[in-house]
């Protein structure tokens, strides 16, 4: 009797806590775990704003798989790039080769949604993985050090224009209040040169988040040099900028769509269901008519009975569905009932660069520093529970106050 194969697909949030739960709730005898990733890394999707903005070191945010994951003796690390899920025939098929899976779990992530939206595939950078956030970085500066070389100084060299304004469009723009000025410092170019645009459809930032939390959001921004069209829908992305309204050109040396997110286009492409971008799983987390797929994290919906909505696809959501998921794993295992997932929302903080950040935790608001200090304990506490004590020593953000 061979003992199964449990293959989990991604090393995001999900992947990397279903993974570790298994190697508590299994025996070494009771089941092969298979980890496959694109990167010998896992890095926190939840920070790379700031690898975009250059506000913290790509190596912060970025860890060895093997350094968290007991790679030696109980998980089988497999670096390599996912094609497609064979899910009839029970195979992967990757880059270099073809896996079989008794039980998968999918934990690709997302992918940038553009909605159709003429040229911004072609020509918007997206913060996506370490590699796509930290070349827009890197774009940036050279528009910088461009606008001093070249002839006619060209103004809007200098202006990063970023589209949305859901919290990931947001906390960039607040990163990039921090690095526009130290760039300005390096290049010998005026503040007031510099513009950092940020366009928005809705009447309002942060659309359906708390009223008093966005205001406070806005006027903080502003403050620090952000500019906001708010009720304004992007149409077309050209190389140096958006087509807006009626048809008004925002023309910019730096252009970035934080417009939305959509499940990993691998799921669409290996023939499971989509709906609005995702895969609607059951309540246990396994996708409809499969007892051995389970899909997690943002290649997921999975729908809160009481209201008959979503939960939201972030990455608190995606840890707490490696719980049950872990947990499902080894009753199909070794005999058990399927546990229903449900997720316990504790609150949702977002940093808005320097020492400013809003939030809700537990349904009181906060706001500034207290925020802030939050918002690191937040991200601390994924390290500790992912690598421990000396994990948050190492990577963690610890200036608390
Ligand atoms: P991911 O964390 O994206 O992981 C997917 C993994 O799959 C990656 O490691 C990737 O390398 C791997 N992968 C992808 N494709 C392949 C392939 N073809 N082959 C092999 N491996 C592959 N949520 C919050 O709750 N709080 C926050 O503060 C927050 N901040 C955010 C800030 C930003 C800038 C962004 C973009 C998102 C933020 N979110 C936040 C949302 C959160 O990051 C996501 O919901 C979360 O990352 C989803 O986790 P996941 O495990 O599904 O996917
Ligand atoms: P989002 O979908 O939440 O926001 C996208 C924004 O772009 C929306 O406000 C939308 O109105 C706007 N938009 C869409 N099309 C447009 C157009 N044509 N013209 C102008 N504006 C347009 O996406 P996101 O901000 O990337 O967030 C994705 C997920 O990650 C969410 O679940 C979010 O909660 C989560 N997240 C959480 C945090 C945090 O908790 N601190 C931070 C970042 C992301």
């Amino acid at each position: 009797n061979q003992k199964p194969r449990v293959v989990v697909l991604g090393a995001g949030y999900a992947g990397m806590m279903t993974t570790k739960k298994l190697t508590k709730l299994l025996r070494p005898e009771q089941a092969e775990i298979v980890l496959v990733n694109k990167h010998n890394y896992h890095y926190q999707t939840t920070w790379l704003h700031q690898v975009a903005a250059g506000t913290i070191n790509q190596n912060q945010v970025r860890m060895m798989i093997s350094d968290v994951i007991d790679t030696k003796h109980r998980v089988n690390l497999i670096q390599d790039s996912v094609l497609e899920i064979k899910k009839d025939e029970k195979t992967v098929v990757l880059e270099n080769g073809e896996l079989q899976y008794d039980i998968l779990v999918v934990g690709l992530g997302f992918e940038s949604a553009t909605f159709g939206i003429s040229g911004m595939k072609e020509n918007a950078f997206a913060i996506q993985t370490i590699d796509s956030s930290r070349l827009i970085y890197d774009h940036i500066e050279y528009q910088f050090s461009r606008y001093k070389n070249e002839e006619g100084n060209k103004e809007e060299l200098l202006t990063i224009l970023v589209g949305g304004s859901g919290f990931t469009g947001i906390e960039f723009v607040g990163e990039l209040t921090e690095s526009v000025k130290k760039l300005c410092r390096k290049y010998d170019i005026p503040r007031y040169k510099a513009r950092i645009i940020n366009v928005e459809a809705a009447p309002s930032i942060l659309p359906g988040f708390d009223e008093e939390l966005v205001t406070y959001a806005k006027s903080s921004l502003e403050a620090r040099g952000v500019e906001f069209r708010t009720g304004t829908m992007i149409k077309e992305c050209k190389e140096d900028g958006f087509v807006v309204g009626e048809g008004e050109e925002i023309k910019a040396g730096t252009v970035v769509w934080t417009g939305g997110v959509q499940a990993n286009s691998i799921l669409g492409e290996s023939g499971f269901e989509i709906t609005k971008g995702r895969v609607t799983v059951n309540n246990d987390l396994r996708a409809p008519g499969y007892r051995d797929i389970f899909i997690l994290g943002d290649c997921a919906w999975v729908m809160d009975k009481e209201n008959d909505r979503p939960y939201p696809p972030n990455a608190q959501n995606a840890m707490q569905q490696a719980d049950t998921a872990a947990q499902n794993i080894a009753s199909l295992i070794y005999g058990g009932p399927m546990q229903e997932y449900k997720f316990e929302n504790k609150g949702t903080v977002a940093s808005l660069g320097g020492s400013e950040a809003i939030g809700t935790v537990f349904d009181r608001q906060l706001f500034g520093k207290p925020a802030k200090t939050m918002k690191n304990v937040v991200d601390n506490r994924y390290l500790f529970m992912l690598g421990g004590p000396g994990l948050v020593l190492k990577k963690g953000k610890l200036s608390l106050f």
